[in-house]
């Protein structure tokens, strides 16, 4: 069966009334950016309803986007009609039921009237489509308290609305509904995963990537633009900053004591970061910081690395276990990237035995040799920023018979 209407849910009860306008305003541009492929599908907005019009679009693709937008929770392939007659309306909850696929062995009917016009009350309407639908099946039974499939039927005052699946979506609010933060994003697994979570919450994000040329190879700066286009599949688009690090590592490296080189190094990206969410109109920073993965990862490291700058730091992966965070990556389709084995510049010069509870104050004597403002500056100067355009689309596929 061609569906022709798709109906958003994106738990309004969730929202302050006051946000909530801007958020249907953005969910819609958002949804509207995610189908740029599709373009004759409409979004409708009618009576603090949302839903799609596909005008032909295929089904299933635009389900494949719509499970990707951030901000809606579920939504649901709807027949709509616009006749109010009974028999039509039983007929048309016939074929959506026989249309589910497994095919159901129970269900029941779930009519809603807020149309008080529609001379038939919901309770008697449960009766009508229920009973339509047990004469003309022969396997279906009804089950009232764990149908296989419930058959929605709403009676509007613009038509009928007739569905029986529900798909979840991602949840979160709309991308773009609550500002922009810089994330710091390495090639490995837990950045990607927290700038996902990020942008769940309807941060918009730019990527900041420290790369050390020629130390790190230009694969390894393209793993990193890879994954970025990944988690753009969630945000319709994003800047990626990447930022030349072989001047600053290496007079690091010259200059300073080993085991503290990490903790520097840590502290120049905090700055030069906090530096780019000032040009690009950013006021947090995202990192996949986490605690004791590894010996460099303690509560004093975070504090000196910390200690540099005055942007709120987030840190969504901070609470989660690694195994939780691995689970996440093969859901939005960022660990089989973040896996492959390319240095990273952290992963250049590693002390041999770097400091696990460093101090800011030490960080700053070690720092005193260099010159930090310089430095900081000039690789802000350096940055090449690339937009990046969200995943191209499969190629259509032929059909030459
Ligand atoms: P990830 O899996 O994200 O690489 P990690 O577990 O390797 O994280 P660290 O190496 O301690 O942890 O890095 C902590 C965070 O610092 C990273 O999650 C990332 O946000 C940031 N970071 C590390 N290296 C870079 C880099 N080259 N460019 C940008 N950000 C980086
Ligand atoms: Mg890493």
């Amino acid at each position: 069966m061609q569906y022709e209407h798709i109906l958003i849910r994106y738990g309004e009860l969730a929202l302050k009334k006051r946000n909530r306008g801007e958020f249907e305003t953005q969910l819609v541009r958002n949804i509207k950016k995610s189908l740029k492929a599709h373009p004759k599908v409409q979004v409708e907005r009618v009576y603090g309803r949302m839903y799609l019009v596909l005008n032909g679009e295929p089904y299933e693709q635009v389900e494949a986007k719509l499970k990707k937008v951030f901000g809606i929770h579920s939504f649901s392939p709807t027949r709509f009609l616009q006749t109010f007659d009974l028999e039509a309306i039983q007929h048309a909850a016939l074929e959506a039921v026989l249309d589910v696929d497994p095919a159901p062995r129970t269900f029941k009917a779930v009519v809603k009237r807020p149309n008080k016009q529609f001379p038939h009350r919901s309770q008697e309407m449960n009766h009508l489509i229920g009973g339509y639908i047990l004469r003309n099946t022969d396997e279906l039974k009804v089950d009232v308290h764990k149908p296989d499939v419930e058959v929605r039927v709403e009676i509007r005052v613009e038509g009928v609305f007739i569905s029986c699946r529900t798909i979840r979506g991602m949840g979160g609010l709309p991308t773009g509904s609550s500002g922009k933060a810089m994330l710091m994003l390495s090639g490995g697994i837990d950045s990607p995963v927290a700038g996902w979570m990020t942008m769940k919450r309807g941060v918009r994000i730019e990527g900041v990537h420290f790369h050390s040329y020629p130390f790190t190879s230009e694969r390894a700066k393209q793993k990193v633009i890879d994954l970025a286009r990944i988690l753009t599949q969630y945000s319709g688009g994003m800047k990626l900053h990447v930022v030349p690090f072989t001047e600053i590592q290496t007079q690091i490296r010259q200059h300073c004591p080993e085991h503290y080189t990490i903790t520097i190094m840590r502290r120049f990206m905090m700055r030069i970061t906090e530096r780019l969410a000032q040009k690009h109109g950013a006021l947090a920073i995202a990192t996949g910081e986490s605690l004791g993965q590894v010996a460099s990862q303690t509560m004093e490291s975070m504090y000196t690395i910390n200690h540099v700058i005055n942007t709120p730091v987030l840190r969504p992966v901070v609470a989660m276990d690694k195994e939780e965070i691995m689970t996440i990556s093969r859901q939005i389709e960022t660990y089989e990237t973040s896996i492959l084995p390319y240095e990273d510049c952290c992963t250049v010069f590693v002390p041999k035995s770097p400091v696990t509870r460093p101090k800011p104050e030490i960080a700053e004597e070690f720092e005193r040799v260099l010159d930090v403002e310089r430095l900081v500056e000039e690789a802000v100067a350096a940055v090449e920023s690339i937009w990046i355009d969200p995943v191209a689309e499969e190629p259509e596929h032929q059909d030459f018979f």
